[in-house]
Order: structure tokens, then sequence, then C-alpha cells
């Protein structure tokens, strides 16, 4: 089967890196691990080794279709048509019992609320070499629901890694978001070879966790209006995004940005999130 290129179907071949990731993980034989985007299962067989409670998510349905029988999992979803596969979507009331099995869809159509309530996975890890082309939403996801993992540990193009686990002088809005709800953390990089077929980009694996799961909406919704705001032109001055979109004059501005303790000509990317928080109290 020729890989899909527009499902970002480049498959881990390297052995070490395997065995790096496996052991970055630090499985449990209890953890309930979510795999996003098994593909031909190199990951999933070693995940498979060492946990009992393992989901997969696979959008492609061939590949769903084969690592279900591989693994002897059973499979929900098959697509006889469109209209089937949204029916198990928009109606998850999967009943996993032995929680082994392959989820046959896109990851991003998943009612994961559902999934993990109906079928008490709270308690779970993400390990996945995700597709490239949507790490942000897929990230988002998983931070953003009701019910985060404890943990994720993620292959991501190495670029991205750098910019989720940027320090103050680097930031943008991407770390300020991961970093906001998680701590991320480049564990080691992945050199383009160790896949097939060789994608253009070298990759980095990365472990998000202490996720926060308290944050309200409402909360969370004032942070994201600031730190957008803040970086809305890239060359300027805190100071001068921030009283341009809240159209506040330049002094009222200044003053509220100092009594955050902020130095009112930083720009959006000097800024630490614990400096966004003091910020949005302010404004
Ligand atoms: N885990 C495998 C490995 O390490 O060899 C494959 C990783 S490959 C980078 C990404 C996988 O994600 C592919 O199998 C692809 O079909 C699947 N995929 C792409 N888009 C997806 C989506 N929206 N939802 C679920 N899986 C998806």
């Amino acid at each position: 089967m020729k890989p899909k290129k527009s499902l970002g179907q480049n498959f881990l071949k390297d052995k070490e890196v395997l065995t790096k990731i496996i052991r970055a993980a630090n499985l449990d034989a209890d953890d309930l691990v979510i795999e996003i985007g098994p593909g031909r299962g190199a990951l999933s067989s070693e995940i498979n080794k060492h946990v009992k409670n393992f989901i997969m998510i696979e959008k492609d349905y061939n590949l769903a279709d084969e690592i279900a029988r591989n693994f002897q999992f059973s499979i929900f979803n098959p697509p006889a048509d469109e209209a089937d596969s949204q029916s198990i979507f928009n109606n998850p009331i999967l009943n996993f019992k032995n929680k082994a099995a392959v989820i046959s869809g896109d990851i991003l159509k998943l009612n994961l609320i559902e999934l993990i309530s109906k079928n008490n996975f709270y308690n779970y890890k993400v390990v996945a070499n995700i597709p490239y082309y949507i790490t942000s939403p897929i990230i988002q996801l998983f931070l953003e629901t009701e019910f985060p993992p404890k943990e994720m540990l993620l292959t991501v193009q190495k670029e991205v890694a750098e910019r989720i686990c940027a320090s103050p002088g680097n930031m943008s809005i991407l770390a300020v978001s991961v970093q906001y709800y998680a701590k991320p953390k480049l564990l080691f990089y992945v050199d383009k070879n160790a896949f097939w077929p060789v994608p253009e980009v070298d990759s980095a694996v990365i472990k998000i966790s202490d996720i926060k799961n308290k944050i309200s909406k409402i909360e969370s919704k004032k942070f994201f209006r600031v730190v957008k705001a803040g970086f809305c032109a890239k060359r300027k001055t805190l100071l001068n995004n921030l009283s341009s979109s809240f159209h506040l004059d330049k002094k009222t501005t200044e003053e509220k940005i100092k009594k955050a303790g902020i130095n009112p000509g930083a720009r959006a990317q000097e800024l630490s999130v614990e400096d966004w928080k003091k910020l949005t109290k302010f404004l």
C-alpha cells in the first residue's frame, strides 16, 4: 500500500528511536494509552507489549483494519459510507469492554469527552507519532478538553517542538498556548531518516506533563484575548499592540502594563505565561 502524503504517513522504522520513545513513555501495565495514527503499527506494537488498555485512532481505514486484525482488537466505525462513520462519531456510546480497540476515523472529529466519560478512561496517556499537518489542533484538542490526559508523549516536527518548548525571548502564541495548560519538554531529536518514506523535516519527541484541567473557559478566553492582542504585530511593542487592540490611550495602557510589573517597551515574545497572567488581571 502506497503511503498517503495527504495523511502525513511517514512510518517510523528506526528501532533505536522506538526504544527511546517507549522508555520515555514510562508505561505501567495499568496505564490506558491513546495513540493517534498508529499507521502500520511500529510504535503500537511496542505500546501493546507494555499496557493492557490501549485505544488507537487511525483515519486511514485500510491501516486501521490491518492493525485491528494483527492485534486482534475490535474495530469501531468501519466506514461503509460517510453516513455510517458520522453516526458513530456523533453517538459514540463506545463500550470497550477490555479497553483494547482501534477506532477508524478522524481524531479531530472524535467526541473525546464522550469517549472518555462513557468508558471511564479518565486517567490516560497519549503516546503518538502524530500526523504533522494537524499538530496544533491535536495538542489543542487534548489540552483544552474537560478530561485531559495525565501526560502526552509526541513526535512532532523539530521546529514545532522547539517553538512549543521555547523560553521567554522566543515565545510565540503556540508556546503560550501549550505552556498555559501544561509543561512541555523537548526530550530528544529524531533524524528524518528514521522514517519511511523520508520526510522533508527532522523531528523531535516532546513530553507534555502537569496538564491542568481546572481552567475555566471564561478565564482562558480572557487570557488568550490579551495574548493575541499582544502578539498582533510582531515588531511592535506590547504597549502599541495592547493600546490599539483594546482601544485604550497609550498612557492608560502604559500604567496597566507597569502595574503588572512588565516593561511596556517589551515585545510579546519576551513574556512568560506568568507575565501574561498578570497582564490579564490589569487589562
Ligand atoms: N504511528 C505510526 C508510526 O510511527 O510509524 C505512523 C505515524 S504517521 C506520522 C501518522 C499517522 O496518522 C498515519 O498513519 C495517518 O494515516 C494517521 N492520520 C492522519 N491524519 C489523521 C487523523 N486526522 N486522525 C487520525 N489519524 C490520522
